[in-house]
């Protein structure tokens, strides 16, 4: 059983801001995937739900006059997955998609409430991380915008007030245009799990060297995380064997995963290392065959 005492139906963002200042108990549903878990378990210390689910205005992908990718918050991963607009230029973020849960999942679960539960291993972190995507907040006092990387706070807290409903992610063209990306996860099984660790690289190439070189990951630590001593050691370096042997060995001075009933610390830094070179030589293939990651179409 629900232990639910109120239960709002928000017809538009400023309702949902409203709503949120009159019901200092009430908490957000979007898809519902992670927060009707917690009703249901008991544990939630709120008993009131504002239903912002398949508001309009919360779902679209799309490029604004300054070439801004924005994807709203209420946007489900099967409509990234199907988004022509991400398959040609972020394609990363369509690799993440695909590997949440299974299809009733993607269909009801939004990319807003992926990362608002603020969960380390939430798969679309690590691409939005590696995107330096901004935030787009909506509140009593208007509109912030908040790099995703100061949104997360620790383990489950982000930086939403009361009364803050997240809008929309936006991507700038410095961080998306000529790059190529993967998104790697590693889960115990291929599907219906949770990943033990994610990891996304995002990278750019020129006279057969690195020329730009992000990489993120998630369960990596208690927050999904960049890798700054990574990105650094690579910039710059020729495409060869020896670019994976330098990745594997510099990555682990950057995170910090632990032991948990799902995988062992050990183990967690062998895939790290694996999985860094992965993504890396995944994202070096669409880099350098670039077909399927062109600018232009929209949804
Ligand atoms: C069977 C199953 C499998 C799963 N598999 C995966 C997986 O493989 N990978 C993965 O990453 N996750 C997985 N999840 C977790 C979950 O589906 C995702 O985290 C999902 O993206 C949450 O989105 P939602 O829209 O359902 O969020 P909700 O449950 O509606 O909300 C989650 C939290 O975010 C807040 N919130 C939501 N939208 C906003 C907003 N716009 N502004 C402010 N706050 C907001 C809510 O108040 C709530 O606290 C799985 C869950 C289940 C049940």
């Amino acid at each position: 059983m629900f232990d639910l005492q109120t239960y709002h139906k928000a017809g538009s963002v400023e309702e949902a801001i409203a709503l949120l200042a009159a019901n200092p108990d009430s908490r957000l549903l979007a898809g519902g995937t992670d927060i009707l878990i917690k009703l249901r378990h008991g544990k939630s210390g709120f008993a009131e739900l504002i239903d912002i689910h398949g508001l309009a205005e919360l779902r679209s992908i799309r490029k604004d006059a300054e070439e801004n990718i924005l994807i709203g918050s209420g946007t489900t991963f099967t409509d990234i997955i199907e988004s022509k607009l991400l398959q040609r230029s972020i394609p990363m973020l369509c690799d993440a998609a695909q590997s949440v849960g299974g299809p009733q999942i993607r269909n009801m679960a939004t990319i807003g409430g992926n990362i608002c539960n603020g969960v380390t291993s939430a798969d679309s972190a690590p691409g939005l991380f590696g995107l330096n995507a901004l935030l787009q907040i909506h509140g009593p006092d208007g509109l912030r915008e908040v790099p995703v990387a100061e949104f997360y706070l620790g383990p489950g807290k982000v930086d939403l007030r009361r009364g803050d409903v997240l809008v929309a992610f936006k991507i700038t063209p410095e961080n998306y245009a000529g790059s190529f990306g993967y998104y790697y996860k590693y889960a115990m099984r291929d599907a219906m799990d949770i990943a033990t660790i994610g990891c996304a690289v995002s990278l750019k190439t020129a006279a057969s060297k690195v020329s730009d070189y992000r990489i993120a990951f998630g369960v990596a630590g208690p927050t999904p995380i960049r890798c700054p001593k990574t990105e650094q050691a690579v910039l710059g370096r020729e495409l060869s064997a020896e670019l994976f042997d330098c990745i594997a060995e510099v990555v682990i001075g950057d995170v910090n995963p632990r032991t948990s009933w799902r995988a062992a610390k050990d183990f967690r830094l062998n895939i790290i290392q694996e999985l860094a070179k992965r993504a890396t030589h995944k994202a070096l293939q669409r880099a350098l065959h670039p077909a399927g990651q062109k600018e232009g179409e929209t949804i």
